[in-house]
């Protein structure tokens, strides 16, 4: 009844007008003018945090592993370079013997001054299960990819470990007790270890307040070991920014690209991308494979819960680099771009 009643409400706001239109991945997505826009991200908002959008009962074996296959595909992996998904926008990226873990997330529910969306899944790999990290890197500072709780519980866990956010962020990090923050502006780069890790656009911001309303920045990080390069997009809507990364960075071995939370288009599609968007981003930036992320795990809007990986992968289809993993599991990195499992 309440999702009826919320959907229906943000539906009848969606039926207004429309204000300027974004045009991305090949398609065009019309805005609602502000202050309309204003009013219905309030009752989308309030659809997150009240779990209208929980779409348990369509997970399935598509979305997540089995605990025990987790772990044994996480520790077969070994020293290999891989990459793990854990949900979300959280991966844990093993370059070089360097362990870099992205936008972790590893709680659940509504924590006092850290509300989270519900999930739709529990993670079948947690804090404890996690091989000693050596960076948490964070794309922006929204509550589904800047965690306090789960930056202080890491910190705790493993001392040593570094963090690097988007410039304007480090308070944040200095706050969850990390002794070294690094924060460097848009083309900074950051050497740690084996790793050169440089701050890259995203068509995105920080928006920590109910109302959107953007609050600080958001990166998209490059990240690169020896002959090996990753790109990590946290979260962004599509723009000629992924094409300048291809011509001036790629061809990359492995993006990490948002598919999920595209919906309701007309309230944020110049945050998010969808997943023909997605698919476009793989092609602008020249990825050898690319993984979809930022769906199936949080409650965050309304789309059908398979729908992302679904419209990801016909989206790619007849290039074949894009793939979507089930959350908990890991590939192995070839070289020339191209993963298997362990
Ligand atoms: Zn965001
Ligand atoms: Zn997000």
């Amino acid at each position: 009844m309440r999702r009826l009643l919320l959907g229906g409400l943000v539906s009848a706001l969606l039926a207004g007008c429309h204000g300027r239109t974004v045009s991305s991945g090949g398609q065009d997505h019309p805005l609602l003018p502000k202050p309309l826009r204003a009013i219905a991200l309030g009752f989308h908002h309030l659809g997150i945090v009240t779990g209208t959008y929980v779409r348990r009962d369509e997970a399935d074996d598509h979305v997540t592993l089995d605990r025990d296959v987790a772990l044994a595909g996480l520790s077969a992996a070994g020293n290999a370079d891989s990459v793990t998904w854990l949900g979300h926008s959280t991966a844990l990226i093993r370059l070089k013997g360097m362990s870099i873990l992205t936008d972790p997330v590893l709680a659940d529910g509504i924590v006092l001054g850290a509300p989270l969306p519900h999930r739709h899944v529990e993670p079948p790999i947690g804090l404890a299960d996690l091989p000693k990290i050596d960076v948490v890197l964070i794309s922006h500072g929204d509550y589904d990819h800047l965690h306090l709780p789960s930056l202080k519980a890491l910190v705790k866990r493993f001392p040593k470990a570094r963090l690097i956010v988007p410039d304007g962020l480090q308070p944040f990090g200095e706050k969850a007790g990390f002794a070294r923050v690094d924060h460097p502006r848009e083309g900074g780069v950051v050497i740690a270890g084996a790793t050169r890790i440089t701050a890259l656009p995203a068509v995105h911001a920080t928006r920590r307040n109910f109302l959107a309303i953007p609050d600080g920045k958001a990166n998209s990080w490059d990240i690169r070991a020896g002959t090996r390069s990753v790109l990590f997009v946290g979260d962004s809507a599509y723009g000629s920014v992924f094409r300048d990364i291809g011509r001036s960075r790629g061809p990359f071995d492995l993006a990490l690209v948002p598919i999920g939370a595209f919906e309701p288009a007309t309230l944020v599609s110049d945050m998010h991308s969808c997943p023909e968007d997605a698919a476009r981003i793989l092609d602008d930036v020249r990825a050898g494979l690319g993984i979809g992320i930022h769906w199936g795990t949080f409650a965050l809007s309304p789309e059908p819960l398979l729908e992302p990986a679904d419209r990801f992968l016909s989206a790619s289809a007849g290039h074949g680099r894009a793939r979507v993993v089930r959350i908990g599991e890991t590939m192995i990195l070839a070289r020339g771009g191209t993963a298997g499992r362990p």
